[in-house]
Parts: structure tokens; C-alpha cells; sequence
């Protein structure tokens, strides 16, 4: 194991690590996930406000070290250390998650507790700082983008504090942000698939039309694959004279402006969209 490959910088501040758990408000009656204890340093702190946490640790060390931090103490049978990769674990049912985590897996950290049912009530969330400002970021302003998007689909995001580099040992090359996920429950009734799969061409020249987008290469013969399987799905005949570049241009033209950018759609915008070419038949996925 090295400090660089998993990321074990860990925070030594005890004023910043009370205030990442008091921003989750923690309920006696709460079942935490932490993802990435390390020493435990926020895992103390938690077992003093909730009722059980399931810590997921990488690290058989760390799992060690956290072990002995608790051992003989009331909060030992409130906790429940599993060792493994989070990516690939099978997640117990918990209220709330809180962690930081090494950057390397902020993406699939982020989609697996979003797509985790029962959905949590709130999670907080240590990344570097580019991350969680593209998390939070809004239509129109230089960081939206298909990550923003996809993750404001399922969850409302809010930045709540900057960690400098100095409050961990060792330090890391860069600066970090803690943010608020609160998922939306119910979430919306779209297949994420299909989201993303739109977000992924619109994006793909954020700067240019969303028309634009669907020109690049390899798209409208994508989009003609999909359409086939679906009118074979369906029992539809594909027709003779099939256009796929009209039939988009028809939906676009039907729906967005023509002159609207990518990097200014909304997640409501994206839906519309979605949902219009749905009606003539064209999927993402
Ligand atoms: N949470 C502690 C703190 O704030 O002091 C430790 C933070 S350290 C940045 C990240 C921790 O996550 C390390 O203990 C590392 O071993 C662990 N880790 C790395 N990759 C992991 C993974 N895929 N699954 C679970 N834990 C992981």
C-alpha cells in the first residue's frame, strides 16, 4: 500500500473534521456509511451522534488502526468495519454518508450512492476542490458540464466549506471542498442510461449549438442503430425514406432554440429534450 495510490492523506484538524460531521446533523436513531476511515478521525466523532456506522476500508492497516482506536469502548458495538474496495462492496442500508475519500474514485463514489435504494437523506462529501466545483456549478457558467448535469438530475448539491492542503498529513498536491448531496426522493422517473447518454453528445461540444452536437461523427449512426432496435422492440416497420439527421433536426428545431448552447441547457431543458425525442422514437442507450 502507498500513501499515493490510495490517497491516505488524512486529516489532522480536529476543528475541520467536527464540522464536516455537524454538517450532516446527525439523528440518534442515523446508520452512517463512511467510505475511507482511515484512523478514524471522522469515525469517532460519528459514533458519538449516530447510531451505527458501517465503515468500508481498503487499507487492512487502517481497518487495524481503527479497530484499536475503538476496542473496549461503548462505541465498539455501534461499529462495523468492512474491509474491501467501496466501489465494488455491497452496501449495507444506511440514512447517511459521510467520507473522504481518495479523488481517484469521486465519480463512481458519487453515481453509487445516488443510485443506492433506499436513497440516503444526505450525504457529505470531501473532493478536490475542480470536482466539487463542477458539482456544483450552474447552467451557464464555465464549469457546467455533462458531471453537473448528471448529478443535479438525482440530487440537489451545494458547496459548504474549502479544506486547504495544510489540514492534512501529508499534504496533497491539492486544494479540497466539502459538499452537501442531498438526493431527490422520489427521484425523477428517467432511465439514467438515457440521460446520460444525451449528455454525453451535448456536452461533447459544449460550447458549440446543440445541433452541433448531434452532427459530430459516429452520433446520427448511433442514434439510427438505437431507433432500429426500438422499431424491432415496438413491431414497427422502419421506414423507407429513413432520415435520422431530419428527424433530429426536426426534434431540435420543435424544442430548443436554435441558437442554444450546450453549456447553457438546464437539467429541466435536458429532460424536455429527452422526453421529445422519446416521443419520435429515438433512445441514447
Ligand atoms: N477519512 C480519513 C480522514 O479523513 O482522515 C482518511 C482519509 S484518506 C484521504 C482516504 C482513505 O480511504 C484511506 O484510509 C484509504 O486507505 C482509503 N481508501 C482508498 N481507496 C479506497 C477504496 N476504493 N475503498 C475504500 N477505502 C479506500
Amino acid at each position: 500500500f502507498n500513501t499515493e495510490r490510495f490517497g491516505q492523506h488524512i486529516l489532522k484538524n480536529p476543528l475541520v473534521a467536527q464540522s464536516i460531521v455537524d454538517k450532516a446533523n446527525l439523528r440518534p436513531t442515523d446508520r452512517v456509511l463512511e467510505v475511507g476511515p482511515g484512523t478514524g478521525n471522522l469515525t469517532v466523532r460519528i459514533l458519538e451522534k449516530a447510531k451505527h456506522v458501517t465503515a468500508v476500508e481498503m487499507d487492512p492497516r487502517m481497518a487495524a488502526e481503527l479497530t484499536k482506536r475503538v476496542q473496549g469502548k461503548p462505541e465498539q458495538r455501534k461499529l462495523d468495519i468492512m474491509i474491501g474496495d467501496f466501489v465494488k462492496a455491497d452496501l449495507p442500508y444506511f440514512d447517511v454518508c459521510i467520507s473522504n475519500t481518495p479523488y481517484q474514485i469521486s465519480s463512481p463514489l458519487i453515481f453509487k450512492l445516488l443510485s443506492h435504494r433506499p436513497l440516503p437523506r444526505i450525504c457529505i462529501l470531501m473532493f478536490q476542490r475542480e470536482f466539487a466545483l463542477r458539482l456544483v456549478a450552474q447552467p451557464g457558467s464555465a464549469l457546467w458540464s455533462r458531471l453537473s448535469a448528471n448529478v443535479q438530475l438525482y440530487a440537489e448539491v451545494d458547496h459548504v466549506m474549502k479544506v486547504g492542503k495544510n489540514n492534512f498529513r501529508p499534504a496533497p498536491n491539492v486544494e479540497s471542498s466539502v459538499v452537501r448531496v442531498v438526493p431527490r426522493d422520489p427521484p425523477p422517473p428517467v432511465k439514467f442510461e438515457e440521460f446520460d447518454g444525451l449528455t454525453r453528445i451535448i456536452f461533447s461540444r459544449r460550447n458549440k449549438t446543440v445541433h452541433a452536437g448531434f452532427m459530430a461523427k459516429g452520433v446520427l449512426e448511433m442514434l439510427e442503430g438505437n431507433y432500429r432496435t426500438w422499431c424491432a422492440e415496438q413491431n414497427k416497420i422502419v421506414e423507407d425514406d429513413l432520415d435520422m439527421k431530419a428527424q433530429v433536426e426536426k426534434v431540435l428545431t420543435e424544442t430548443v432554440n436554435s441558437d442554444n448552447r450546450a453549456a447553457k441547457m438546464d437539467v429541466n431543458d435536458l429532460l424536455k429534450l429527452l422526453s421529445a425525442f422519446h416521443d419520435s422514437g429515438i433512445h441514447f442507450a
